[in-house]
């Protein structure tokens, strides 16, 4: 289980992101909670435990994401482990043949673009031994319901950041850092609504990617530590 070093999470102040956080401060990594409000982050860091800092990230500008990979370098001299949590538009139902291409472009400006972005400024930071999770979801898995309809623009979005996932995972390997993406499963939060389950068992199942050993998978997709289809 990784106790030290440094941690960027992203959309961390509320839902399954604030929850990663704040376990991962509980266990004495540095954790930067990186959110688009500044102020709603320090709301959110209030009650942590632990080696806390709050950060600005707005992943889908990309002087946000530059500013702080600056601070990361100035500061931390480099970070062990991004969770690319943020993301948008589960909530937005509506037909792939009838879609607001606005919402469409969302999705993927902030779940597939905004994650790239991060892993492209982080990854010069990331140390050997570091871990980048990607918060995927079963909605964009060809294998589970990603064939289903409801919400297109979120499902081809987390589709996207699979294979992104490959993509990195083979890129990153000769320097040690593992790359995977994780299903938190359905999470009763601003996003999943009323009637998942807590968000404590979706901030374990993406702490299992934090914490796969150096021997460990990558480029895998998991759901409570178990794989699932792509
Ligand atoms: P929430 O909607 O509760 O939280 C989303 C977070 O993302 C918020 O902190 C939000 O910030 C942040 N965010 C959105 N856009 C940006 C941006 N441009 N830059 C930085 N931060 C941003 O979602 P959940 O906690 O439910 O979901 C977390 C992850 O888990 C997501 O990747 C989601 O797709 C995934 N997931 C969730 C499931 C569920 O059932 N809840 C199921 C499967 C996957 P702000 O407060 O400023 O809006």
């Amino acid at each position: 289980m990784r106790t030290s070093g440094v941690a960027v999470v992203t959309g961390a102040n509320r839902g399954i992101g604030r929850e990663v956080a704040a376990r991962l401060a509980a266990r004495g990594v540095t954790t930067v909670l990186a959110v688009r409000d500044e102020a709603r982050g320090q709301e959110a860091a209030r009650g942590m435990t632990g080696p806390v800092v709050v950060r600005r990230l707005d992943v889908a500008d990309p002087a946000s994401v530059g500013a702080l990979a600056s601070w990361l370098a100035a500061e931390h001299g480099g970070v062990d482990v991004l969770v690319n949590n943020a993301a948008v538009h589960y909530d937005t139902w509506q037909s792939a043949a009838d879609a607001d291409l606005r919402v469409v472009e969302e999705a993927l400006a902030v779940n597939v673009v905004g994650a790239w972005r991060m892993a492209v400024a982080l990854a010069p930071l990331l140390r050997p031994g570091g871990r980048l999770v990607n918060v995927s979801s079963g909605a964009g898995s060809f294998g589970e319901t990603g064939s289903a309809g409801g919400a297109p623009a979120y499902s081809v979005s987390k589709a996207a950041l699979d294979m992104l996932t490959v993509k990195l995972a083979a890129d990153l390997r000769r320097r040690r850092v593992l790359v995977n993406a994780v299903c938190p499963g359905w999470v009763a939060t601003d996003m999943g609504g009323a009637g998942g389950r807590p968000v404590a068992d979706g901030a374990a199942s993406i702490l299992f990617a934090v914490d796969v050993p150096d021997d460990g998978p990558s480029g895998g997709f998991f759901r409570d530590g178990r794989r699932i289809p792509w």
